[in-house]
């Protein structure tokens, strides 16, 4: 029987890199801004972004979230939440409190997955002079209204960070790519589990270049221009080896876009029984395939997703248990009314998607998932 992984990172590999690693060595620079890295940034904005506006890497995206809150937070001193979605990554919340903020959990729209604009205006009226910064999430690489929420964060008066770990290949409406040209940091990840495949990355995208300029010092202990803290940092940056493998899967990331992309579809059309989130923009950059149970089966999501395991198909159920669920971030987070999050979180699974994956394995996939269906709601 043929075994589907849930994912398959395909960073890329730097045993056939050999030349590129000698370089590094001779050149004796393994970070602090090195060549491969400042490459690697002006690559991504001309490739990625359309030239436009500035990148600056980080470590991983978590790291460059702590980064881009802390920024915020130097002229909003009594301010104490960090207004997120409940249904997103843990790194979300922990950014937020390791920038010492208290996360302030939101619902989301029941079909695109991301924030509520009713749930979101509700608590920003509600604690209107308690919110330091505003954090829509780009779910499962959706693409949300950018416009929309500089409209809202002038406003209100709040600025916004925006995570979009794992929209890096998702493109808007007008066909660019999602951030573009706004001035607000939107913090992309690049770990080996995300498309765009390294071993952990990420990159601060922002169109101010004073804001970059600050996030870029941030990065290294604070620094600017010489060996003297001007501003609150740590060891956010991104290391020669690991540009490299960043800088040699840019040429086939928009092929590994388009090939998930075009899987996501198959596995929609494929399973009409599933109710699949609703896309925003031209294309979602897909790191698995999230869909919702039919009533009638989500009871039994625990034996579903154990006879599939039979199967040898690996299933997952993100973000189930959302934020509001966890031990840790139940103690230290405030959160409002969440239903349209509880019945997604009640209802959803991950299914398997990779850049090596085939129609064949999404036939497969459906098969099983059918045959679960059939024996636990007959
Ligand atoms: C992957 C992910 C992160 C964390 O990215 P790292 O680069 O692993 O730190 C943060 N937020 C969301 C929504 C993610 O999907």
């Amino acid at each position: 029987m043929n075994k589907i992984p849930f994912l398959r990172p395909n960073p890329a590999m730097l045993s056939k890199a050999i030349e590129e690693l000698r370089r590094i060595e001779s050149a004796g620079i393994f970070s602090n801004f090195g060549p491969v890295n400042s490459t690697l940034e002006h690559e991504l904005e001309r490739v990625i972004f359309g030239g436009t506006g500035e990148c600056v890497t980080v470590c991983n995206a978590t790291t460059g979230l702590m980064i881009a809150m802390k920024h915020h937070l130097r002229d909003r001193l009594g301010r104490r939440f960090a207004l997120m979605p409940s249904f997103t990554f843990a790194a979300t919340a922990h950014a937020a409190l390791w920038a010492g903020l208290t996360p302030l959990l939101c619902d989301i729209d029941v079909e695109t997955w991301t924030s509520s604009v009713v749930a979101e205006r509700e608590l920003l009226d509600r604690f209107r002079d308690e919110i330091a910064i505003v954090v829509p999430c780009t779910t499962f690489g959706n693409a949300i209204d950018l416009a929309y929420y500089e409209w809202l964060s002038e406003e209100y008066g709040i600025p916004m960070v925006v995570d979009a770990a794992a929209a890096l290949g998702t493109l808007c409406e007008d066909g660019r790519a999602f951030g573009t040209g706004y001035r607000s940091p939107i913090v992309f990840s690049m770990h080996a589990t995300k498309v765009f495949a390294t071993a952990e990355a990420g990159v601060i995208y922002c169109a101010d270049r004073e804001v970059s300029g600050e996030l870029r010092s941030m990065t290294n202990f604070g620094f600017h221009g010489s060996r003297s803290a001007l501003m609150p940092g740590l060891n956010g940056k991104l290391n020669e080896i690991i540009a490299l493998m960043a800088l040699l899967k840019l040429p086939d990331f928009e092929a590994a876009v388009e090939h998930r992309a075009a899987i996501a579809e198959l596995y929609r059309r494929e399973l009409p029984e599933l109710t699949f989130q609703r896309l925003v923009g031209r294309r979602q950059a897909f790191t698995f395939v999230s869909a919702l149970l039919p009533q009638g089966v989500a009871a039994a999501r625990t034996e579903l997703l154990a006879q599939l395991a039979r199967d040898g198909i690996d299933l997952r159920t993100y973000f189930s248990p959302h934020l509001a669920e966890h031990p840790y971030f139940r103690e230290v987070s405030t959160w409002g009314i969440l239903p349209n999050t509880e019945e997604v979180a009640r209802r959803i699974i991950s299914l398997p998607l990779s850049d090596f994956m085939t129609a064949a394995d999404v036939e497969s996939v459906a098969q099983s998932l059918r045959r679960a269906f059939k024996c636990l709601a007959p």
